[in-house]
């Protein structure tokens, strides 16, 4: 084997690569832009384009594609070859700094609801210096953004990178106020962590559900699932182990850090976390990582299930989305600090983070909706619906101490006054763990946990960053404004505990009784699905603080709300019509052949002698039946229920219909199949049961 650090980032045409291949002038240039975000000029663009060409040729590519994340949440990729004819009829490479730049693909059937007019249907790609290119098999890859000519963001990088420069921009006026004016930049980082489902190919071949929607819309509780926990952090199989070995090699070639990975609570579930790194980076990396996740399985004999419940009754797949900031002279803003001064700035900018999760709660949450997430959300399984935030005890009661005006133990003067007192050194306490809080603080970041496994992060840090930015704003106007600063600061502090504490909740977020005291006595937000919450994108307040940062325009925040939505419905829609065809032409006959099987050992019995009462046959025959009319019955209900879908006015309704109706149908014909699936002989069950799936892989 060779050594990782030999390959690692081979594939990426990163900083060293830059270094060796470009002329120190090109090359400073480059950097200027990559880290202070100046512009680019077309020389420069073009000896960049030059030596990139070069690079991807030597390491075998023979195209190129700007690489985008259009609002499917997948990512999108157009290939040209670098070959251009060349007058003695053999070809040249090449490839220019326009072409490096700005990209226009045939971009009229991705969707912009309603953004982009069909006749101006060719959208651009812009290049995210920021991050680096990198070769996917025989394609250089440049990440970019996609907009319209309009200027309106078609995809999710674009509305990422305003919301990272929104929420630098205004902590750099805190921290100036602090006497940091050394700093120069302030960036977001995230470390997804990342679960998914191994099956067989064989098996998932055998399900339709599986293969066009991601998750089993049918299958019977197995004997054993995930009662004795035995999975979790288990002995890794042979094959699993494997298919392990290889998807890191193929994410350290890209220069992705992919560091951690062990099994999940779910037998058949694993969970892969790489090192953090700036936002955007972390969401290219995140989407490159499921996509490679889900290629190394087939070559495994396996696939990769990113579907956030592929199976009922058993935990569904979540990504972990830790978050903090730091500035570019490498501190990090929800550190506590060693001096007064720090541990103030450390609790305005944790103070920040709770102000901003608290009034936006509802962006936060219909960040993470979709389909697939709200069989999640909700569910004892992953956080509630309910957004709250888990601090720990001890940061706990030194807010309260703050907030009242209280000493707390551990410091010398009765009470403290911020910014000239030092605080209490809390540790961090790795065991202080609290895996039921969608929003937990864990010593230097904050962990938001109720990201659907196959979410793009970008939509999550989106709004995260926004809403900080927000609190900020808020803080920096008060505060520069201020006759006395420390005075003003630590009354802003008291404030925002005394006002948010409302969102505070160290407890269990499964518990019942939290979502009862949640909304009944706090007042927090629940919405249990993504109809309920969607709509609330495009709320006075939400309007008015995106565009206020410039991250959205209204027009795309429109446009993004109708996508979302439509997504739910097209989702939902092609689920409820993969029941009624399983049910149809799988479920139904092997339910008749197995009646008609025992049916016809009741008649040869009968033959052998009349005496025999064969009751068992009789009552087999009798549920066997039964069951049969009553799946015929629920798949003609659902298959009408969708028709009478078209009828629905906008999208809106039509989501609040998929949610009323369609949902409740697709349950109750699962119901009655997953019982006949209980009464039916193994041999004639027409696709592998939950215990093949969720056992198959040795
Ligand atoms: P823990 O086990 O305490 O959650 P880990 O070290 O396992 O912490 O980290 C989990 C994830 O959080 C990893 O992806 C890690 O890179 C990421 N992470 C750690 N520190 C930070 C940070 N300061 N900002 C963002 N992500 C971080
Ligand atoms: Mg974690």
């Amino acid at each position: 084997m060779k050594n990782v650090a030999d390959y690692f980032g081979c594939l990426v045409f990163d900083d060293r690569v830059m270094k060796a291949n470009l002329s120190s002038e090109v090359y400073q240039s480059l950097r200027k832009t990559i880290d202070e975000g100046a512009r680019l000029d077309l020389s420069v663009a073009n000896a960049v384009a030059e030596a990139m060409k070069d690079w991807a040729v030597s390491n075998g590519a023979t195209h190129y594609t700007h690489w985008f994340q259009p609002l499917t949440g997948i990512t999108a990729e157009k290939h040209d070859s670098f070959i251009t004819p060349s007058p003695d009829g053999r070809v040249l490479m090449e490839f220019s700094g326009k072409e490096l730049i700005k990209g226009e693909p045939d971009a009229s059937s991705f969707p912009s609801g309603g953004l982009r007019a069909t006749f101006e249907a060719r959208g651009y790609t812009a290049w995210d210096p920021t991050s680096y290119a990198f070769i996917k098999g025989k394609t250089l890859c440049i990440p970019t953004a996609f907009c319209s000519y309009g200027g309106e963001a078609l995809d999710k990088k674009t509305p990422l990178l305003r919301s990272m420069e929104a929420l630098n921009t205004q902590a750099l006026r805190i921290l100036h106020l602090f006497g940091n004016d050394d700093v120069k930049c302030v960036r977001t980082s995230v470390g997804p962590e990342q679960e998914y489902f191994l099956v067989t190919r064989e098996m998932y071949e055998k399900r339709k559900d599986l293969m066009f929607t991601g998750r089993t819309l049918f299958g019977a509780k197995p004997p054993k699932g995930q009662e004795l926990d035995d999975h979790y952090f288990g002995v890794i199989k042979p094959r699993v182990a494997a298919y392990m070995e290889e998807l890191n090699e193929e994410l350290w070639k890209l220069g992705i850090l992919a560091k951690t990975e062990h099994n999940e609570v779910a037998p058949a579930q694993h969970e892969l976390a790489p090192i953090y790194t700036t936002t955007n980076i972390a969401a290219d990396h995140n989407q490159l990582t499921m996509e490679i996740m889900q290629k190394v399985a087939l070559k495994h004999g396996l696939v990769c299930l990113l579907h956030e419940k592929p199976f009922a009754g058993v935990n569904g797949s979540g990504k972990h989305n830790n978050w903090s900031m730091a500035t570019d002279k490498g501190v990090n803003l929800l550190s506590p600090g060693e001096t007064p001064y720090e541990n103030a700035q450390f609790l305005l900018f944790l103070c920040a983070v709770i102000k901003a999760v608290d009034d936006y709660q509802d962006l936060i949450r219909l960040s993470v909706a979709t389909a697939g997430n709200d069989h999640r959300l909700g569910a004892n399984e992953a956080p509630p619906a309910v957004v709250s935030i888990f601090l720990g005890d001890e940061l706990s009661a030194i807010l309260e101490a703050i907030e009242k005006n209280e000493p707390y133990k551990g410091t010398k003067t009765k009470t403290m006054k911020l910014g000239v007192d030092v605080l209490p050194k809390f540790a961090r306490d790795t065991t202080d763990r609290n895996r039921t809080s969608p929003f937990a603080f864990t010593g230097n970041k904050f962990e938001f946990r109720m990201l659907g496994s196959s979410n793009s992060i970008s939509c999550a840090n989106i709004m995260l960053n926004a809403a900080v930015a927000e609190s900020l704003k808020i803080y920096a106007d008060r505060l520069e404004g201020a006759e006395d600063f420390e005075t003003a600061l630590h009354e802003m502090i008291r404030k925002t505990i005394k006002d948010h504490r409302h969102i505070l909740f160290n407890g269990n977020g499964y518990d019942e009784s939290w979502i009862k005291e949640a909304t009944e006595e706090r007042g927090l937000l629940n919405y249990r699905t993504t109809p309920d919450c969607m709509p609330h994108l495009l709320d006075e307040k939400n309007v008015k603080m995106l565009t206020a940062h410039k991250i959205f325009s209204e027009a795309e925040l429109k446009s993004r709300c109708e996508i979302m939505l439509e997504n739910y419905c097209k989702t939902v829609t092609i689920e409820a019509n993969t029941m009624v065809d399983m049910a149809r032409k799988q479920t139904l006959p092997a339910v008749e052949e197995y009646a008609f099987a025992v049916a016809q050992t009741a008649k040869a019995k009968k033959e052998v002698s009349s005496e025999i009462a064969c009751a068992y046959e009789k009552n087999a025959v009798a549920k066997l039946s039964l069951l049969a009319d009553q799946i015929a019955v629920k798949t003609d209900e659902l298959e009408k229920a969708v028709f009478t879908l078209k009828d629905a006015a906008t999208v809106e309704e039509e989501s609040y219909a998929i949610r009323d109706t369609i949902l409740v149908k697709m349950a109750e014909l699962r119901a009655v199949a997953d019982e006949a699936e209980n009464m039916t002989a193994q041999k004639y069950w027409p696709f592998p049961t939950y215990a093949d799936l969720l056992f198959g892989v040795k």
